[in-house]
């Protein structure tokens, strides 16, 4: 059995807007407590305050509504950059076809991860395409505090996993992510979550996913025991894709599936909570609605989908086909040995 699973895990980067409008109510606040600190004093707030408070907020309005324009002609130059390089890996895909990885490296994920043997032999060649594409177009990089050796088998490990959930999918699923760091220590990111005490096993964004190491192999060499850390951030990365959003939708706003997914959500994650507060134990963990945004049940019920496919589509069928229809598998079918 593994260790308890670390539950924590970071998504992207907050974006400026946010951050603005919490400026902008934290001003809200601080002048409602001048205001009810003056009453109380049975003064009046000088024109001068209102006047200094006034110029503060509506300069931080501006300043939201510069930002958000400002963010999203990055974001459409950003994606019209991203497209340029699509017929490029399209093309490239189409020359990898029918390139196996050496026996060596066969021999090591077959022997390493149980959800590769489990794959059906007839989508492992498309795997190994997959897989050489992915270290094509991402760069592996360390931690500035890394001090093991990143190897040629760890690099397989996790994209063997990335491209599992992609594998029937486009080859342009991971077209905007960049780089997959790889940490041997406490991973410090753009936000620090010392205070809670707890070290997250992996940060993902839409352009990078960060992996602690020392919770890589504990999370991929069991297979059904509910918990993959590779997995779980590289469905956050699909997640992001479509709208910059993880909210377990992983489907852009405009498409015919969106609905389907939202409904799904707004339905099975009440659900889950009551479960989990019950003590019912349901297939998803709990971890899949800790969030606000509700962006950690999309990750989870990946794991699931992979870890506990049968249990999942017996009890949770609802969510089991909707992510069959996403990533085009059907794990549940799979037997290991075919
Ligand atoms: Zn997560």
């Amino acid at each position: 059995m593994n260790p308890p699973a670390p539950n924590l895990d970071r998504k992207g980067k907050r974006n400026l807007p946010l951050i603005l409008a919490l400026i902008l109510a934290l001003l809200f606040i601080i002048y409602a407590l001048a205001a009810l600190i003056s009453a109380f004093r049975n003064e009046e707030i000088s024109l001068m305050l209102g006047l200094w408070y006034g110029a503060i907020i509506g300069g931080t309005a501006i300043a939201i509504i510069v930002g958000t324009r400002k963010e999203r002609a990055a974001w459409r130059d950003e994606l019209k950059k991203e497209d340029q390089n699509k017929p490029r890996i399209l093309e490239r895909a189409k020359e990898l076809k029918g390139q196996r990885l050496s026996l060596d490296r066969q021999n090591h994920l077959r022997k390493v991860l149980p959800l590769y043997r489990k794959l059906p032999n007839s989508l492992k060649p498309k795997l190994e395409e997959r897989i050489l594409l992915f270290q094509e177009i991402v760069e592996f990089r360390t931690s500035s505090k890394f001090k093991t050796e990143i190897t040629q088998q760890i690099k397989d490990i996790i994209s063997a996993e990335a491209c599992l959930l992609t594998v029937n999918r486009s080859p342009t699923d991971y077209l905007h992510l960049k780089q997959v760091e790889l940490w041997d220590s406490p991973i410090i990111g753009p936000e620090d979550f010392s205070f809670w005490n707890k070290s997250p096993a992996g940060e993902a964004g839409r352009d990078m996913v960060r992996i602690d190491l020392r919770h890589l192999e504990a999370s991929v060499n069991e297979g059904d025991d509910n918990y993959n850390i590779v997995l779980h951030e590289f469905a956050h990365v699909l997640d992001f894709v479509d709208d910059r959003i993880a909210n377990s939708i992983p489907v852009s706003n405009d498409s015919n599936e969106y609905a389907k997914w939202k409904a799904l959500l707004d339905r099975e994650y009440p659900k889950l909570k009551k479960a989990h507060r019950k003590g019912l134990n349901p297939v998803l963990r709990e971890y899949a609605v800790s969030d606000f945004y509700r962006g950690e049940f999309f990750p989870c019920a990946t794991e699931s989908f992979f870890e506990r496919s049968v249990r999942l589509k017996k009890e949770d069928p609802e969510i089991y086909y909707l992510l069959k229809d996403f990533y085009i598998l059907d794990p549940a079918e799979w037997i290991e040995g075919q």
